[in-house]
């Protein structure tokens, strides 16, 4: 469906868990809050939600967290999503480090994609950002999940004083392997320092630099803000999310349920509907209340203004980032 400023809204991102199996030091570097199971949806009350939300349009699911693949039985709501009449695409966003283990089971579900999170390459700044991860479990996560034919991209948040110098060897290592490697811009969410993050601007002038032949791809990669480009005749390429410097809400398709049943219309403001309420009532008043979600979606985010209290304030990982 439409929502009031005429985007479209066919996207949703769900976050199936707030648990990690990492501390990335801008995400939850001390770990979240412990909320018990049953304050979460379970996979039946997800599913429902997911059939609501197909009759308003919703058409593709990314299941995020936390790190989805840490709760039981992802794979299973993979592929219940799946068979859900009305949605066309599920995909998966995990920083790899256990995605081995589950990667026949994803692919048997029909997973359409998967989004695994690569901010360095180099083993010791990997376990420093991850705060212990093992990068050489991810990149052979990258590897498998290519090799197995399901569309895999790389996922890198840039910062200064950490990742700044690597954005060329991040590039090439996209291009070597003929994936899409998507630099984030650093959001002021949770306990990230917006003072650290790199623009998207000049990450595009680093990389001209080094191939003026770069153009923009006209093919489209994903569903989100990505702005793609490429070498002529070399596979793979980069992405760009502007988060921050270029806002991406004029083309912004998605809204978000948290692990609790909250929808969020947007990502920088912490309002939201709650859904369990609605879980005990009919079709129509669960619907109702997504329709009313997507149409309070306000024009664009505030990650730039001066805070003024209706911003978000949990973690990253609570809000299915
Ligand atoms: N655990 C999974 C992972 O790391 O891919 C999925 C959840 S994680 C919250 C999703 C993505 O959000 C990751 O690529 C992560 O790097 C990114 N992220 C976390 N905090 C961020 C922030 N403050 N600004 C931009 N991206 C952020
Ligand atoms: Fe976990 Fe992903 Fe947050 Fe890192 S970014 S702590 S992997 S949820």
């Amino acid at each position: 469906m439409k929502d009031r400023f005429n985007r479209t809204i066919d996207y949703m991102r769900i976050s199936i868990t707030d648990r990690c199996n990492l501390r990335c030091r801008y995400c939850m570097p001390d770990g979240c809050d412990k909320v018990s199971m049953d304050q979460i949806l379970t996979y039946e009350e997800i599913e429902r939600i997911c059939r609501a939300a197909a009759r308003l349009g919703i058409r593709k699911i990314k299941l995020t967290g936390g790190e989805p693949l840490v709760r039981l039985g992802c794979t299973d709501l993979v592929k219940q999503l799946k068979m859900t009449e009305g949605i066309d695409e599920v995909t998966l966003t995990t920083n790899g480090q256990i995605l081995g283990r589950y990667l026949d089971d994803l692919k048997a579900a029909g997973t359409d994609g998967i989004n695994i999170s690569l901010d360095t390459l180099d083993p010791g700044r990997y376990e420093y950002i991850t705060g212990g991860g093992c990068l050489e479990k991810t990149l052979q996560a990258i590897d498998l999940s290519a090799k197995a034919g399901i569309p895999t991209k790389a996922n890198c948040v840039l910062q200064k004083g950490f990742n700044e110098d690597e954005i060329l060897s991040l590039a090439q290592y996209a291009f070597d392997k003929g994936i899409q490697m998507r630099f984030i811009e650093l959001m002021p969410i949770g306990i990230a320092d917006p003072s650290r993050g790199i623009s998207n601007e000049q990450v595009l002038q680093i990389l001209n630099e080094k191939w003026p032949g770069l153009t923009e791809d006209d093919m489209r990669h994903g569903n989100g803000p990505a702005v793609y480009y490429r070498r002529p005749g070399i596979p793979g390429g980069i992405g760009l999310i502007s988060a921050i410097h270029h806002r991406f809400c004029s083309g912004c398709n998605r809204i978000r349920l948290t692990s609790q049943g909250q929808i969020k219309p947007c990502l920088c403001y912490e309002n939201g509907i709650d859904l369990k309420p609605y879980l005990k009532q009919s079709d129509e008043e669960l619907e109702a209340a997504l329709k009313q979600a997507i149409l309070e979606k306000p024009m664009e985010h505030c990650f730039t203004e001066a805070r003024f209290g209706s911003e978000e304030h949990r973690l990253m990982s609570q809000i299915g980032g």
